[in-house]
C-alpha cells in the first residue's frame, strides 16, 4: 500500500497529550501527517517529515481528529417539527413524542430507513464526524427493532439495542409483558446486530429495577452496557451505570454530589448532549463540575427527531463552549478522544501513530474556529481511514 503525506498543516490538534506541545490537545504547528493502510504512520513537524509516495498540501489549514459522535438515534422515519414548534411556544418536553416516531418507523420499509439514515450520516460526514454510534428504540416491537439494527449495522460497528427506550402504548397496561419481550425475544433477535445495550432510566421510561433487568439481560447476551440517565430529573441512572461498569452514562443534566463521587472512581464516561438541552430549552448540565472533578466527558449530538435534530458536532462544540463554559480545547477533546472513550475505543479520536487516519481539515487557522464561528461551514474536508469522504462540500464516492 502507498503512504500519503499530508503537509501544510498550520495547526494540528492530535488530541494526544504525549505529542506536540504536551497540552491535552497535543498541538503541533507547521505539521505533517503520514497515513498508510488507513492508519496514521507518522506525526510531527513538516520539516522533519520522511518521504511518502503521495503528497497532499493542506495550505496552512488546521486539522483535528474526526469527531466521534457516540450518541445518536439515526434510524427512524418521519419528523416532528410541529412538536418542536409547540415546545418553543411553551409546551414542556416530556419524551412522550417518541411514540409519534415509533408509528412512522414501524410503517417505513427497510429501504426508507436506510435512505433516511444515510442522508443524515452524509450530513455528519460534511461536518467532520468519522465515527457514529447508532441506537435502535423507535421500533419497540421485535421486527422493527431488528430492522433498525440491521440498517444501523450497515453504517457503523457501534450499534446499540435500545428496546428499553419507552414502554410502547400497546403495553401501557402490562409493563411486565414488555419487559419480558425486551429481555427475551426482542433481545435475541437484535443481539446479532448490536454491540451495546442501553436503557432510558428515567421517570416515565424505566425505573431502577427495570433498568437492572434490561442491562443484565443484554450483558448475558454478550452486549456491553451504556445508560441514558438523569436527563429529565435526578435519578438512579448515573450510579446504575457505574455499578454496571457502563462505558458511558448519557445526558447527566441533573447530577447529585453522589453521582459525581460515583463517576470519579469509575471508568464510566459522562456523555453530555448540549444540543438536546438547547432544543428542549432545558437548563444545561454542569460540565464544569464533571471536568473539575477529573471525570472523562464526551460530547455527542443525540441526533433524533424529537429532542435534538442536530447532526453537527461543530455546533455541539460551540454550545459546550458557550453554555457549559468548557474551553475550546476541552470541548474538542470531549468531541474526539472523549467520544472514543465513551465507546471504549483507543484507535479513534486521536491522531497518533497506529490510530485510524480519521480527520477533519478546517477552513480556518485554528481549532478554536469550531466554537468561534457557529453556523459557518468550518469543516472543508473529512478523511476516514486515509480516504477522503468530503472535500469542499462535495461528496466523493
Ligand atoms: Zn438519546
Amino acid at each position: 500500500m502507498s503512504a500519503t503525506l499530508f503537509t501544510g498543516i498550520g495547526e494540528l490538534a492530535t488530541c494526544e497529550p504525549t505529542l506536540g506541545d504536551g497540552s491535552a490537545l497535543g498541538l503541533v504547528h507547521d505539521a505533517a501527517v503520514i497515513a498508510e493502510d488507513g492508519r496514521v504512520a507518522w506525526v510531527g513537524r513538516a520539516s522533519d517529515a520522511p518521504a511518502a509516495d503521495e503528497r497532499v498540501d493542506l495550505g496552512g489549514r488546521a486539522v483535528v481528529p474526526g469527531f466521534v459522535d457516540s450518541h445518536t438515534h439515526l434510524v427512524f422515519a418521519g419528523e416532528r417539527s410541529a412538536e418542536f414548534e409547540a415546545r418553543m411556544a411553551g409546551e414542556p418536553y416530556t419524551g412522550g413524542g417518541i411514540m409519534t416516531t415509533v408509528a412512522a418507523t414501524r410503517a417505513a420499509s427497510e429501504g426508507e430507513l436506510r435512505a433516511n439514515a444515510s442522508r443524515l450520516l452524509a450530513e455528519m460526514h460534511r461536518s467532520g464526524t468519522t465515527t457514529v454510534e447508532i441506537k435502535s428504540g423507535y421500533g419497540l416491537d421485535v421486527a422493527t427493532e431488528r430492522r433498525i439494527l440491521e440498517v444501523a449495522s450497515e453504517l457503523t460497528p457501534e450499534t446499540t439495542f435500545l428496546g428499553a427506550h419507552v414502554v410502547p402504548a400497546e403495553y401501557a397496561e402490562d409493563r411486565e409483558a414488555y419487559l419480558k419481550l425486551v429481555t427475551g425475544e426482542m433481545l435475541a433477535a437484535c443481539a446479532p446486530f448490536a454491540r451495546w445495550v442501553d436503557v432510558f432510566c428515567e421517570t416515565g421510561a424505566f425505573d431502577e429495577a427495570e433498568s437492572i433487568r434490561v442491562l443484565a439481560a443484554g450483558i448475558a447476551a454478550g452486549l456491553l452496557p451504556r445508560v441514558h440517565g438523569n436527563q429529565l430529573g435526578y435519578g438512579p441512572g448515573v450510579q446504575l451505570a457505574v455499578e454496571f461498569d457502563a462505558a458511558s452514562v448519557d445526558h447527566c443534566t441533573y447530577l447529585s454530589e453522589e453521582d459525581l463521587d460515583a463517576l470519579v472512581y469509575s471508568d464510566t464516561v459522562a456523555t453530555l448532549l448540549p444540543a438536546a438541552e438547547f432544543s428542549t430549552r432545558s437548563f444545561y448540565a454542569d460540565a464544569r463540575a464533571l471536568i473539575d472533578a477529573g471525570i472523562t466527558v464526551a460530547l455527542a449530538t443525540d441526533c433524533n427527531p424529537g429532542s435534538a435534530f442536530v447532526t453537527s458536532m461543530p455546533l455541539v462544540i460551540a454550545l459546550a463552549v458557550r453554555e457549559y463554559r468548557m474551553t475550546p480545547a476541552e470541548a474538542l477533546v470531549a468531541a474526539t478522544r472523549g467520544g472514543a472513550a465513551a465507546l471504549r475505543r483507543t484507535d479513534i479520536g486521536r491522531l497518533a501513530p497506529g490510530c485510524s487516519a480519521d480527520f477533519a481539515v478546517l477552513d480556518a487557522p485554528s481549532h478554536v474556529h469550531l466554537a468561534y464561528r457557529p453556523g459557518a461551514p468550518v469543516v472543508a474536508q473529512t478523511w476516514h481511514a486515509g480516504t477522503v469522504l468530503i472535500a469542499s462540500g462535495h461528496v466523493e464516492e
